[in-house]
């Protein structure tokens, strides 16, 4: 296929210039690195270009203090490798980012991945010549780069946003958003810290910044319903446990919704009497993980009143939590459910505002009017600060497709047709950009993101292979596919309480203009489902998409 695809060719009316790569997949992330081994086992020419010096994507990204996964890790880990399985020991029921950074790190030099990885390299556009059927990139040093197929593995959650708030430059002591966070170690002993934010990030940097700021002052715009992580150590004989059964965790994470250990209780929570939902409640929230989200009774995510039911008792968990009870109604949500926003797992999140070096300011209250050359100033308070945490997530989803000028067939730009929301076909492919192959992109199966990352890279290699057996060089979503499957995702929202909340799973990030209100930005079936569905389309010979 390297020669095939590779060889200059002219036709009557153009030249075809020779292509440097068969495929380029932008991100050595989790996605990035699992594309390459797939790629090379087509034996195509592959290039990965990284904007980062190191491989980990979001594990390279976000080095913040406290960040870690809420998926088991022996469930996040790639699966594909028995012997990567069996030779590596997650050291924590929920490794630490450090830790699987390394893991990363080490899976690029197992798999000698680095060759052909360009790190430090930004792709600043992407421009398809449909005269030779490829992809022309732009990267940041002005150099080109020439490809039959373009591969996404740009993440989800990979471009931070900050707010648009007066001064934000102004401040003389140290900030960052937590996913630019510096290699080297920071120090807030002594320091006056602030933290902007209480999303999953902003919870997991308040807990760790609590333990040695001298004070730490939290501006919380919207509470967040949080649930105990219980992370451990992983004992010698539960690694010996962990190894083998692994065919059975993966299988497990195969049948659930969300692709995590947990699978949803049969029953509804109120056909149960109140001691044994009680019971259920406690024992949920006495385990490990994402069991109270996912593992609970089946309908505390669609009925409002099962939802109503455990979000009474989360938060009664935080009023016997939180000794101030004035402090504690302002961290209860009340303007969404426990679960319809993402669910942040925290470690002693609740009791970190009992300590005496630990403020909680509610912005609905006061907001902040502007960053100050000292801090922060509300509308009733100057706040000085030695430093100021930015964890005000990210221009989801569809963030990191912007931030690349993407030209498709006619000159087309890919902003241009997601204005007003995304429209893909699977979250894989776009009407009008020919091979374009995304990995999670919008639209596709979110939840443990590596279950669903492997799934999503072998599709796409299948389909390559497909193309590769036939000698085709060109795959496109037909425009009734991404309208149908654009039906299918509205069709699957309904009903589903998270749908009806803003966050950035609805598409909302109130620091950007463009992002104000709620659109069908995610697939919110269940991962089976979306398997079958993405199965059933290369069963049937890819009918859905035009092949040449
Ligand atoms: P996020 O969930 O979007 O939270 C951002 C936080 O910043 C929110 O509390 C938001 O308040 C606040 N904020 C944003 N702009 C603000 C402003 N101008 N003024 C005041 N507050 C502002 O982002 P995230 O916490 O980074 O998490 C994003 C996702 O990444 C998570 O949902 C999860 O999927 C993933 N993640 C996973 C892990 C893990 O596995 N443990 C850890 C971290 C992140 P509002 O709610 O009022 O907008």
């Amino acid at each position: 296929m390297t020669t095939r695809m590779l060889n200059e060719a002219t036709t009557s009316k153009v030249t075809v210039p020779a292509l440097d790569y068969d495929a380029v997949v932008i991100g050595a992330g989790i996605a990035g690195l699992y594309q390459l081994i797939r790629l090379r086992e087509l034996g195509m020419r592959v290039r990965v270009i990284e904007a980062g010096t190191e491989v980990g994507g979001t594990w390279y990204w976000n080095r913040y203090p406290g960040a870690r996964f809420d998926s088991e890790s022996y469930s996040y880990c790639y699966s594909f490798s028995k012997e990567l399985l069996q030779e590596w020991n997650w050291t924590e029921h929920f490794a630490p980012q450090p830790e699987t950074l390394r893991y990363l790190q080490h899976v690029a030099d197992r798999f000698d991945l680095r060759r052909d990885i360009q790190f430090n390299t930004r792709v600043l556009a992407a421009h398809w010549h449909e005269a030779w059927r490829g992809w022309e990139l732009t990267l940041a040093d002005g150099s080109r780069m020439r490809a039959r197929f373009l591969i996404t593995g740009i993440g989800a959650l990979s471009v931070p946003t900050l707010p648009r708030l007066e001064g934000l430059d102004s401040f003389k002591g140290e900030s960052c958003h937590t996913a630019r966070w510096p290699h080297e170690p920071v120090s807030f002993a002594g320091k006056r810290v602030a933290v902007i934010g209480t999303g999953a990030t902003g919870v997991q940097t308040i807990q760790e910044v609590a333990k040695t700021a001298a004070h730490l002052t939290v501006f919380q715009r919207t509470p967040n319903w949080c649930a105990p992580l219980h992370n451990g150590p992983i004992t010698d004989e539960e690694q010996r446990e962990i190894k083998a059964s692994y065919p059975d965790i993966f299988r497990r994470c195969q049948e659930t919704n969300a692709s995590f250990l947990h699978s949803a209780d049969p029953r509804s929570a109120l056909e149960v009497s109140d001691d044994e939902r009680e019971t259920f409640f406690e024992k949920r929230y006495g385990e490990r993980g994402f069991g109270i989200w996912v593992g609970n009774f089946r309908d505390i995510l669609t009925d409002p009143r099962a939802n109503a039911l455990i979000s009474d008792f989360v938060a009664r968990k935080i009023r016997q939590r939180v000794h101030d009870p004035v402090l504690a109604e302002k961290l209860i949500p009340k303007n969404h459910g426990f679960g319809t926003r993402r669910l942040p797992l925290e470690t002693h999140y609740y009791e970190v505002y009992n300590q005496p070096n630990v403020e909680l300011v509610d912005l609905t209250e006061t907001p902040i009017e502007r960053i100050t050359p000292e801090g922060i100033q509300t509308r009733t308070r100057a706040f000085d600060f030695d430093m100021i945490i930015y964890a005000t997530g990210f221009d989801a989803l569809t963030g990191a497709y912007d931030h690349i000028d993407m030209r498709g067939v006619g000159g087309q730009t890919l902003k241009d047709q997601w204005r007003g929301g995304a429209k893909t076909f699977a979250g894989m492919q776009v009407a009008g950009f020919p091979n374009l192959l995304m990995v999670m992109g919008p639209h596709s199966v979110l939840g443990n993101i590596p279950r669903s990352i492997e799934y999503n890279v072998e599709w796409v290699s299948d389909l390559l292979r497909h193309l590769r057996d036939r000698g085709l060089t060109r795959v496109e979503a037909r425009p009734e596919s991404v309208l149908s499957w654009m039906e299918t995702v509205r069709k699957l929202s309904i009903g589903l309480l998270s749908n009806d909340v803003d966050s950035w799973a609805t598409g909302v990030n109130r620091n950007l203009a463009h992002k104000q209100t709620r659109v069908l930005s995610r697939y919110s079936g269940s991962a089976p489902d979306f398997r079958a569905h993405c199965n059933a389309v290369a069963a049937n010979g890819y009918r859905e998409l035009q092949l040449d």
